[in-house]
Order: structure tokens, then C-alpha cells, then sequence
């Protein structure tokens, strides 16, 4: 056992940021809703993760992070890393952690997968089985899906991504590069290094579709992850989906407390695209069919969400995942009509109609 792993991990990275103070508030606020419980010291700002901890010296221009093991310190790092790019992109950010961990080049949140099985449960979903090594992290941390990394006609033989010295992810130049798009991980069995993930098998020329209908056992994938913030517990639901947020309505609905309560709608294009799922909550589940309106169009779904009436005497939340434009509806009525703030509320483009790979970048 490396001295490294009989002591807490901790590594440090300078910011060499003239308007940090700027951006700290979009940067403290993004590490909130990885659910951080926060603390300011003068110019210091303290985020404590269930996983590990970090802090921002504004002053002094340092960021530090330190956890019990390598899974927390290099999420931790990704996660500090990556809302430092996003907010301060005007400044070109150049971050080099030192201390723990620095010479590392595998990336923790990277796993490459196998297929094990494949079978429809409904004329357009796809289960498929992935056996890998080491899935523990992809029960932590409360994020339920995946970026997934394929092959495609124009780059069959990928390299997979390493880790760089900023703590975030180096890709390999465009023509050895994966295809990445979103999924959730519908089940996981970390003991037995397996996952199941559904894939939606919709027209048009794509990447995740198009991977999926040819999938057979033996062929491998890249995943990364867990991506997605956590869900935040509450006595009462209101839920909304299309297929391709099925499989992550489904799997709160067989994980949720049994006590749990409210009403969920899911859309599908017709009868023969219903799926058993093992509801152990009092949630209503409503299967709304298009029956023959192309995904994306009909209004339905966004009509029912918002026909419900939000309970005043218990603790609430507002999940929703479609269509881009589906999203809007929601999103607008919940925070905007109703008043509603981030912490109860979640309405998630998971694709947009003409675009490609939504959300996977
Ligand atoms: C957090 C998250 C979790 C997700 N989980 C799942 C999941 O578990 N299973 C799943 O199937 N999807 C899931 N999705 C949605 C999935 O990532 C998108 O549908 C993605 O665009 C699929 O990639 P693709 O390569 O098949 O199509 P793309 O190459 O991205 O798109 C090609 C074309 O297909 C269209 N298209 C994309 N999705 C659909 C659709 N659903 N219906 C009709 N046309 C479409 C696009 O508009 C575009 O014109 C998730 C998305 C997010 C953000």
C-alpha cells in the first residue's frame, strides 16, 4: 500500500486569473449543486463535498482540494477544474494541480466496456448489457448517467481520452477521436462489473442510434462518468418524460422511498413502446402515445406537467427530461409561473430536434 493511500489525498493548483472575484459566484454556485455545503473565511471560500472537500482562496489565488481517496480528490479536481474553464473561459485559464495524484494520466472517471447481451424490450428500446472493471464510482457521487464513447464509420478504431495535468480530460486529435453522447446507466451491479444501459432507436442519421441497432457482444465502448447532479429528495413528485428520459424516470421510480408520492408522465409513440417497471413508490405513473405525431412535436407531456397542481404540505421537486423545446415549456412555467427555484426544480433538454449529440461535450 502506497503512503498515498494510508493519508488523506491533497493537491493544490494556482489560478492565474486577474478577475476571479468575477466569476466566483457562478463558480460557487455550480459547486452547490453538486450539493457542497459552503463556508467563507475572509478571501477563502470552503466547499465540503460528501466525497472530500475543497477551497478557493480569492486572494491568494489558489484552489486546494483534498479527499480520503483517489475516486473524491480526482472528482473534486474535475469538478473545480471544470467550473474554473467554464466561468473564466474569457481568460484562457491555465490550471496545473501539484501534490497528490499530479503524475497521474489515467482518467478515474473513464472505463472502456464490453457488450455482454442485447435485447429489445420494445420495437425501438434496446437494452444492452456492458461488463467492465471497477464500477464502484458509478454509484457514488448521485449522478446517474454516462458519457458514452463510440466508434463510428469514420473513426472505427478510437484512442480513449487520458488525464491532463489541469485534471480534466486530453482527447486524442479528430481522427482517432470517440463519438460521445449521453446515456443513463438504467442498472448497475458494481459486484458484478455490469450495467445496463437503454438506448432509444430513433430515425435519422445518428451516432448512439445507429451504434446501438448494430450492437452485438464483444464489441466495445468508452464510459465515462458518473455525469449529472444528484435529485434532490423530496415527499413529492411531480415527473415528466420521452423515451429518452424513461430510462432515468424509471430507475427513481424502483429506487425512490416506498413512502414517496406524486404523479409521472412518460411519452411514448404508442402502446407497444409501454415498458414494465417495478414502481415502489405511491407515484401515479401516466403513459401519454403520440400515436403517430414525430417525436418532439407533440404537446401532451408539457400539457399534463403543467396541469398539476403542486402540494403545499410536504417537501417537493419538479423533474423533467425531453425534448429541447418540451424543456423550455416546462422549465418556463415551473420557475417562471409558479415561482419555483433551482433546488426544486430539474427540467433537462436530453436532445433537440435537427442538432446532434446534445449535451455530450
Ligand atoms: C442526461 C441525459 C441522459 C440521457 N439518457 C438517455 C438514455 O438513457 N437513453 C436514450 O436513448 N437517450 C438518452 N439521452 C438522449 C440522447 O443523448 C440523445 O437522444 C442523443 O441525441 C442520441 O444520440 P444519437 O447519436 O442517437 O443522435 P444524434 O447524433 O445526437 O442526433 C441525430 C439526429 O437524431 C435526432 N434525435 C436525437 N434524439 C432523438 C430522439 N430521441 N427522437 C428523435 N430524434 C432524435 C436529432 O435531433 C438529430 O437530428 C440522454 C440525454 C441526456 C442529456
Amino acid at each position: 500500500m502506497s503512503e498515498a493511500s494510508l493519508r488523506e489525498l491533497a493537491c493544490e493548483a494556482r489560478l492565474n486569473l486577474r478577475h476571479l472575484p468575477d466569476y466566483m459566484d457562478s463558480i460557487a454556485d455550480r459547486l452547490r449543486s453538486f450539493e457542497a455545503g459552503e463556508s467563507h473565511h475572509g478571501q477563502r471560500i470552503d466547499f465540503r463535498f460528501a466525497f472530500g472537500a475543497a477551497s478557493i482562496d480569492v486572494e491568494q489565488l489558489v484552489m486546494r482540494a483534498h479527499a480520503p481517496d483517489r475516486d473524491g480528490l480526482a472528482r473534486i479536481k474535475d469538478l473545480l477544474a471544470t467550473a474554473v474553464q467554464v466561468y473564466a473561459k474569457d481568460e484562457n485559464p491555465e490550471i496545473v494541480w501539484t501534490g497528490d495524484l499530479s503524475g497521474e494520466t489515467s482518467l478515474a472517471q473513464f472505463r472502456e466496456m464490453t457488450v455482454t447481451e442485447v435485447r429489445d424490450l420494445t420495437p425501438h428500446m434496446r437494452r444492452i448489457r456492458f461488463a467492465g472493471e471497477d464500477l464502484t464510482r458509478f454509484a457514488k457521487f448521485g449522478g446517474m448517467h454516462i458519457r458514452m464513447l463510440f466508434p463510428t464509420r469514420d473513426v472505427p478504431d478510437p484512442l480513449w481520452p487520458v488525464l491532463g495535468g489541469n485534471g480534466l480530460p486530453v482527447w486524442p486529435a479528430d481522427d482517432r477521436r470517440p463519438a460521445a453522447r449521453v446515456y443513463t446507466i438504467r442498472a448497475l451491479d458494481a459486484a458484478s462489473g455490469i450495467i445496463d444501459v437503454d438506448f432509444l432507436v430513433h430515425p435519422g442519421e445518428s451516432v448512439g442510434s445507429a451504434w446501438a441497432t448494430q450492437a452485438a457482444p464483444g464489441m466495445k465502448v468508452g464510459i465515462m462518468g458518473p455525469v449529472g447532479r444528484p435529485v434532490r429528495q423530496a415527499g413529492w413528485y411531480v415527473m415528466g418524460s420521452d423515451e429518452t428520459g424513461l430510462p432515468a424516470l424509471a430507475r427513481m421510480l424502483e429506487t425512490l422511498p416506498a413512502h414517496t408520492r406524486g404523479v409521472a408522465f412518460v411519452e411514448i409513440a404508442d402502446e407497444r413502446e409501454k415498458q414494465k417497471i417495478d414502481n415502489a413508490t405511491g407515484i401515479e405513473l401516466h403513459w401519454l402515445t403520440r400515436d403517430g405525431i414525430p417525436a418532439g412535436e407533440d404537446r401532451l407531456l408539457t400539457e399534463a406537467v403543467r396541469s398539476v397542481a403542486w402540494p403545499k404540505d410536504v417537501s417537493t421537486f419538479g423533474w423533467f427530461a425531453a425534448e429541447a423545446a418540451a424543456a423550455k415549456i416546462v422549465r418556463e412555467h415551473w420557475r417562471g409561473t409558479l415561482g419555483l427555484g433551482r433546488d426544486q426544480t430539474l427540467a433537462a433538454a436530453y436532445w433537440r430536434r435537427g442538432a446532434a449529440g446534445l449535451m455530450a461535450g
